[in-house]
């Protein structure tokens, strides 16, 4: 088959475009998309420093060479936290970061959650089990996940955090807001929502028009060997993200771009005919850590769980 833009070899069939793509125009088509989304969205200008969340998976080697290509290199610090996983061994995959963002001249700053709190994933996991706590260790992860990545980015100076949530992951996120029954959540899900705390720096997701397999098959000719094992406690996932993951993947394979056409029709569903957002209300500071909590909660979520794992939270 041939490349439907330049008549090459072609690698790739782009099944939402109908198009077949050689490897030249794949990657230039995945990089124009995510450097106009950037642009489209104004997520970040040339001046803004960034902190780029980098989990060892195959997106956040996507996002760290995509944004690499249109961004100063000086201006990008990449950021790895180590979790602290019974049986899932991170230090060859932050070998190989090192290795690639150094081969950039971006700085690469490690991290762990036990240096954060005191304790790793593993140990807190262990800890709320013996206190009779049901929840998944992915909740634990992502929560503190989020926490520390602020929390250096202030730190760091940075101006806004990228992390690097694909399609997938942004439509499987709008359905969990709406099946949730929560407007307010998938208003802040919106790309052009307002900073809402002065101690949060500004999320943003480059790689929100990115499907899952087009990160995977871009990384795959990229040569970017990610990390391979499954973290053991994915089958902890909870199960309503994977059900809705299940249903959009049939959804997908029966009419391809669908899941394009769900996000960019909530993109303009959620703004008024200025192209405003709704306005948002601010967020309340949470009176154990002093960190953005969520309206109506006076103790943030996070300091709610270590607590209740019998974990003092900072
Ligand atoms: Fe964290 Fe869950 Fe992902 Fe493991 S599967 S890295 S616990 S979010
Ligand atoms: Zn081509
Ligand atoms: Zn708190």
């Amino acid at each position: 088959m041939k490349c439907s833009l330049c008549g090459r070899e072609a690698v790739f069939y782009q099944a939402f475009t109908n198009k077949y793509l050689c490897r030249e125009c794949f990657i230039e088509d995945v990089r124009k998309r995510i450097a106009n989304e950037v642009k489209d969205k104004r997520m970040f200008s040339e001046r803004d420093n960034l902190l780029l969340a980098i989990s060892g998976g195959k997106d956040s080697f996507v996002l760290l060479d995509a944004v690499s290509h249109f961004h100063p290199s000086s201006k990008i610090i990449a950021l790895s936290i180590v979790e602290g996983i019974p049986g899932y061994n991170r230090q060859e995959y932050i070998e190989r970061i090192k290795k690639y963002t150094k081969e950039r001249g971006i700085d690469t700053v490690i991290t762990s959650i036990k240096e954060f709190v005191g304790y790793s994933l593993g140990e807190i996991v262990e800890k709320s089990r013996e206190m009779g706590i049901e929840l998944s260790p992915c909740t634990y992860c992502g929560s503190l996940r989020r926490r520390i990545i602020n929390v250096y980015a202030r730190e760091l100076g940075a101006d806004r955090t990228l992390t690097a949530h694909n399609l997938d992951d942004e439509v499987q996120t709008v359905f969990m807001n709406i099946l949730r029954g929560d407007p307010e959540r998938l208003l802040r899900q919106h790309p052009l929502s307002p900073k809402l705390s002065d101690k949060l720096v500004q999320r943003v997701k480059p790689l929100r028009k990115i499907y899952e397999y087009e990160a995977a098959f871009y990384a795959y000719l990229l040569g970017f060997k990610f990390q391979e094992t499954e973290c053991p406690y994915i089958i902890y996932q909870p199960t309503l993200r994977a059900r809705i993951r299940h249903w959009l993947y049939m959804l997908e394979r029966e009419a391809p771009g669908v899941e394009l056409r769900i996000l960019e029709f909530f993109d303009n569903l959620l703004l008024d005919r200025t192209n405003k957002l709704k306005e948002l209300n601010s967020l309340p500071t949470c009176r154990i850590c002093g960190e953005p909590t969520s309206i109506g909660r006076d103790v943030c979520k996070l300091c709610e769980m270590l607590e209740k794992a019998g974990i003092e939270p900072k």
